[in-house]
């Protein structure tokens, strides 16, 4: 594994050379017509970021219905599998719900929005929430190409299981189907291999592009707000995942995370769960020892509807936003707040800004105004980096623990 942790300490570098030089640039405030900004920094260099997301992207829909498709077809019957989804869904709730317990009592411990300005110039137009019908319908695909062709993850999750449990059923004739998956599983890990031996360029490239065009102004006049985020972030992860590592899988958590972090790396420069989710599933089958059918099917189902670092912000966005307009929201108020952050959180795609989108269906739900989303916009460029590396924690954290219950850890 020496290549490994080579590469890991490459990702590092890279990330630390380029929030160095993107700040840098930054500090030198210089045009846009400016030759470096134009052909350096947003020319190849943002180039070099871009087609890395993509190619990451590029191996999503594959990988994710090969896996699970596969995984699935392993799993000796519908029971097992059933066991599976539903101690991974509970444990995605309850994570999620933990987090935003967590930054709704620190957010009134703090109050970061007493004695704000209401000023901003930004209008944040919100959108409509579709109906609950529409949203547990749209799980299921009606056209399994279309849902591929449009990334939906949660219909390609749906079709594969479905693919995956009738080669499990069609006896020799299913036996050289997932023979042949499997196969074409190893060598879509291959490509996430190669990926990552060029990752450290790409995350250099999406450090250096980010961060010069990110100024740190407005993390000054936002500081308690952005402190309070991180603070929570940092809290729930030491306290929610280390404590269900330790007590559920019996695992050491620094342990666990020392070999887990570069994902998080990467999670942090893409902003991006699902751009993730390639290294993401790489990282649990052949460095965690979570075996396929676990880690196929917690990763992804993860990547589209767990994310703890999402609901965070928005439960510290309300009580700021709620502080800054001076509404007391009350004990009621929170509960709301629980269940539709815990919802907009599932409802939230693993693409960057998402989370600052969903926030605008808890404010409605409690009557705050959406414009105030405008408050915390200028901030979250560099939250959603951070939010995104706590998703893709949690969503480990689960597999884990599901793959230890059910005997399917080799760590
Ligand atoms: N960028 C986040 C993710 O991909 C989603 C969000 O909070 O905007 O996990």
């Amino acid at each position: 594994m020496a290549d490994r942790s080579a590469l890991t300490k490459k990702i590092f570098l890279a990330m630390v050379l380029g929030l160095l030089l993107g700040s840098f640039t930054h500090y030198l405030s210089l045009d846009d017509s400016n030759f470096i900004i134009q052909f350096g920094v947003n020319g190849i260099i943002d180039l070099g970021g871009q087609i890395f997301i993509v190619t990451l992207k590029l191996l999503v829909v594959p990988l994710v219905f090969v896996s699970l498709a596969c995984g699935a077809s392993n799993l000796s019957g519908g029971t097992s599998l059933g066991r599976i989804g539903f101690k991974t869904l509970g444990l995605y709730l309850f994570t999620t719900a933990a987090a935003i317990t967590l930054a709704l009592i620190v957010a009134n411990l703090i109050n970061p929005g007493l004695g704000m300005s209401l000023a901003s110039d930004t209008i944040f137009v919100g959108k409509e929430s579709p109906p609950l019908k529409q949203v547990f319908l749209e799980i299921f695909p009606s056209n399994p190409v279309k849902a591929m062709a449009e990334g939906n993850m949660l219909q390609v999750i749906v079709f594969a299981i479905l693919v995956g449990v009738a080669i499990s059923k069609s006896g020799e004739h299913g036996a050289r189907l997932r023979d042949g998956l499997n196969d074409w599983n190893e060598v879509i890990m291959r490509l996430v291999l190669m990926l990552m031996s060029v990752a450290p360029l790409g995350v250099f490239c999406l450090m250096t592009t980010v961060f010069a065009n990110m100024g740190f102004s407005g993390i000054l006049d936002l500081a308690k707000y952005f402190s309070n985020v991180v603070l929570v972030l940092i809290l729930h992860f030491v306290i929610t995942y280390f404590l269900l590592l330790r007590i559920l899988a019996g695992l050491s958590p620094l342990g666990f995370f020392r070999d887990f972090y570069p994902v998080m790396a990467y999670a942090f420069s893409t902003s991006s769960s699902s751009a993730t989710l390639p290294i993401t599933l790489e990282t649990l089958e052949k460095k965690m020892g979570i075996k396929k059918e676990v880690a196929s099917f917690t990763a992804p189902l993860g990547a589209t509807i767990n994310m703890d670092g999402t609901a965070i912000m928005q439960g510290v966005a309300t009580v700021f936003i709620a502080q800054a307009y001076s509404v007391d929201i009350g004990l009621g108020g929170y509960m709301m707040v629980i269940l539709t952050a815990t919802m907009a959180s599932i409802g939230t795609a693993g693409v960057p800004g998402v989370g600052l989108i969903t926030l605008a269906l808890v404010l409605q739900q409690v009557g705050l105004p959406v414009e105030g989303i405008a408050l915390i916009i200028g901030v979250d460029r560099l939250l959603d980096m951070l939010r995104t590396a706590i998703n893709v924690g949690g969503d480990a954290t689960v597999a884990a623990i599901v793959a230890k219950s059910e005997g399917k850890l080799e760590y």
